[in-house]
């Protein structure tokens, strides 16, 4: 029989059943006063992206260091972190099908009874149409933010910065149970960019149209109160620009890998790998070994895992080996294979949609080689995609 993941609370890491997500509760709470401190000392509001952990618990953890709500990606997320206690969010998202905003003005008229507040992001004078007459089909007078997207650079959503999103600006603030809250201005594609100069390159240039934006909606009469973006790989930029009033910045919390590959600014604060997916090695061969964790475990969308922790002439590389298992290869002449049994733990390429395999997360305490299980933290929101 299965055993229950509550049954491990208080044993040690080797009872950990394979394949298995764990956090690394030590180095999440080390990112969590890190970002902290680095949102204090640049004066920012930090409003992380929940997409990433998509759990209540955590996001109510982050509030209480500081974080002043959170993003959500889709409204069924919004739903699963409401119902878990959250409640300031954004949809950092389109919503268009009528449905589907009927919900989230009843979701906005939810979370104003409990003292918090819902946003929206557009990108069309329709969406702007649709959510108005959900919010009067829902007939509350709570109201909600509604932010205009204009596209940074990334090419996906957004309006063109200037007159297009000057214009849906200007009809937000039309609408009795809208409020213009701001420009939401994600640059999705620098996030990743390697080197630390592309990055400052991509995030002047979403500067500049923020800024210009701004300018152009202010000129009207009506006033822009926030600008607000950033990823983990950017956030530096967005933080120093003077434009930008919060950062949306989430995978800072666990790390994966293909962050890890970024070069790394000055003044990015040293965030720690903390999601990290325990395997055991089931197979050795004549010239590599084969670990319980392929890619049901964990995302390889970004790239595969990085095996942790293992000493510099112990190396070793993990490749493809399907969806059960991972191919382990000593990475040079002089490290020897693991042994049968022995337990790994790999960095995932990219945490988001990992997290979205797992419904529990393994909080470790005291490290991954001798800690024991403190809690288990709910994927409130796995699976939410619609
Ligand atoms: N904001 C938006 C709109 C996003 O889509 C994302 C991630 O995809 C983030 C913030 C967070 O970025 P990251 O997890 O890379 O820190
Ligand atoms: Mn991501």
């Amino acid at each position: 029989m299965r055993s229950t993941p509550d049954a491990l609370i208080g044993q040690g890491v080797a009872c950990i059943d394979t394949p298995a997500a764990c956090i690394d509760l030590d180095a999440m709470e080390r990112n969590i006063a890190r970002m902290a401190d680095f949102a204090r000392r640049h004066q920012m509001r930090w409003r992380p992206h929940a997409k990433m952990h998509k759990s209540a618990a955590i996001a109510l953890l982050l509030e209480q260091a500081g974080a002043c709500g959170h993003c959500v990606q889709k409204t069924s997320e919004a739903e699963a972190l409401a119902t878990g206690g959250v409640r300031n969010l954004l949809i950092s998202n389109e919503v268009i099908a009528p449905h589907k905003l009927l919900r989230v003005a009843q979701l906005a008229a939810e979370l104003a009874a409990r003292g918090g507040r819902l946003g929206l992001v557009v990108d069309s004078l329709e969406g702007i149409t649709r959510l108005a007459d959900a919010m009067g089909a829902a007939g509350s007078d709570a109201g909600i933010d509604v932010l205009v997207e204009i596209d940074v650079g990334q090419g996906r959503c957004g309006a063109a910065p200037g007159p297009e999103a000057v214009a849906l600006a200007l009809a937000i603030a039309a609408h009795p149970r809208l409020k213009f809250a701001g420009l939401h201005a994600y640059q999705g594609s620098a996030q990743h960019l390697r080197s630390v100069a592309e990055r400052r390159a991509a995030i002047a240039h979403a500067v500049q149209a923020a800024s210009a934006t701004r300018a152009s909606i202010e000129a009207t009469g009506l006033p822009v109160p926030l600008i607000t973006g950033a990823g983990t790989g950017t956030m530096v930029h967005e933080a120093t620009s003077g434009v930008y009033g919060e950062l949306q910045a989430g995978s800072f919390l666990f790390m994966d890998a293909d962050y890890a590959a970024n070069e790394r600014d000055a003044a990015q604060p040293a965030f720690e790998h903390a999601l990290l997916i325990k395997t055991q090695v089931i197979s050795v061969r004549a010239n590599h070994a084969v670990c319980d964790a392929g890619h049901k475990s964990h995302a390889i969308d970004s790239g595969l895992p990085l095996v942790h922790g293992l000493p510099p002439g112990r190396a070793l590389r993990y490749a493809n080996g399907g969806d059960e298992h991972g191919i382990l290869h000593a990475e040079g002449p002089e490290t020897r294979l693991p042994a049968l049994g022995d337990m790994l733990w790999l960095i995932p390429g990219h945490c988001d949609p990992t997290v979205n395999l797992h419904d529990h997360l393994i909080g470790v305490r005291g490290g991954l080689e001798h800690g024991v299980v403190e809690r288990l933290i709910r994927v409130d929101a796995r699976g939410a995609v619609t």
